[in-house]
């Protein structure tokens, strides 16, 4: 001890010699890349929380929603589809957070990052609920009747589809029990049962009667959903750096949107491409 008593003396706060300054402290140009990398991911908090969170269901999980949009087509060619907006896009698991972040996909006008690195978009239906479900948070306090957004991907948007029909050609008003079965089914839930269908406008007052516009006011998904350029995807997911991307593959809790495949039936392709039952199955027993 005291060996480097006064070895500093010259160098008001500079503890390590010239030449052996540690590769975490930072200075100048580089010391001004990272406060910016910081400051942008300050705004983009600050931007991501007013946002909609999305419906989310854990595995075994049920909850009770109601719907703002999702009138079906009556003619023409789109005849029979929701008339809602769709968007392709990536989820991204980010390390330290449990909910993962949605970008949407830009390939359809530049070459995608993360396409490009594996993370396989998914199609989805975009609608409006209010989730009815009491939460209580860490504090204890309980929230209730938040406003999702619920993205859809192709089978579960037929199954919304079925129940849209038995009302009527339209979800909006319309109150399911969801429910997920584990988790290899979709995370919006697999399972949908009718409670009932009332006008919007009698839904949103019994949430607030003075704010009940409000309350059924669809989501303004352009507002709503992060679109990143290709530039702006590179830097913020590192790709340019060959230490590795920040960022983890899609999981695969739920299938694929079956582009081109408009009529199987409801079921969920079964995992592994095995029936589990092994043995002959032949042609006649298919059920499609
Ligand atoms: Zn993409």
């Amino acid at each position: 001890m005291g060996i480097h008593v006064g070895a500093n003396k010259k160098g008001s706060g500079e503890v390590a010699s010239k030449g052996t300054r540690p590769s975490w402290l930072m200075k100048g140009k580089a010391a001004q890349g990272v406060a910016q990398e910081h400051s942008d991911a300050a705004e983009e908090r600050k931007a991501n929380r007013g946002k909609l969170w999305r419906y989310y269901l854990r595995p075994e999980e049920s909850g009770r929603i109601f719907f703002l949009n999702g009138d079906i087509v009556t003619e023409g060619e789109e005849k029979g589809s929701f008339d809602i907006d769709f968007v392709e896009e990536h989820k991204v698991s980010v390390h330290g957070s449990k909910v993962p972040q949605f970008y949407v996909c830009v390939s359809r006008t530049e070459t995608c990052p993360l396409c490009e690195a594996g993370n396989f978009a998914s199609f989805v239906g975009l609608f409006g609920i209010i989730d009815t479900t009491v939460y209580t948070n860490s504090e204890g306090k309980e929230f209730k009747n938040r406003k999702r957004i619920y993205a859809a991907k192709g089978q579960t948007i037929k199954k919304l589809a079925k129940k849209a029909n038995a009302n009527g050609g339209s979800l909006a008003g319309v109150m399911l029990d969801v429910s997920r079965s584990d988790s290899r089914s979709a995370t919006v839930g697999d399972d949908f049962d009718l409670v009932g269908a009332w006008p919007l406008e009698k839904l949103g007052k019994r949430v607030d009667p003075e704010k009940w516009e409000d309350v059924i006011e669809v989501p303004d998904f352009a507002e709503e959903l992060t679109y990143l350029s290709a530039a702006e995807m590179r830097e913020k997911f590192h790709f340019d750096d060959p230490s590795g991307p920040g960022y983890q593959g899609q999981s695969d809790d739920a299938p694929n949107y079956p582009a081109g495949k408009g009529d199987e039936d409801d079921s969920m392709p079964p995992i592994g491409g095995d029936d589990g039952g092994g043995g002959d199955v032949s042609d006649s027993e298919i059920p499609f």
